[in-house]
């Protein structure tokens, strides 16, 4: 384990796309989106712009479409 101590006491947080909740990073799933293709950056490697979800049955059912209003506002963010 990396010793991380002066970053002790502060968390970073993200924002679950789907319930919207703020939680700890750690905890949360980061995935890009590939033109309409989720792929899930597991080891955190991948330059894109990345989105969270929560590790958890619930959020990760209504991913899917929750994705497919994301790329339908991109699209239109495009023009
Ligand atoms: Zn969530």
């Amino acid at each position: 384990m990396p010793n991380r101590s002066s970053n002790a006491g502060h968390i970073p947080q993200r924002t679950c796309v789907v319930c919207r909740r703020k939680t700890d990073k750690k905890k949360l799933m980061k995935f890009v989106l590939l033109e309409s293709e989720i792929v899930f950056d597991l080891n955190h490697d991948v330059e894109k712009r990345g989105y969270y979800v929560c590790d958890d049955n619930n959020c990760l059912q209504k991913l899917e479409k929750k994705v497919k209003k994301i790329l339908r506002s991109r699209f239109d963010d495009g023009r």
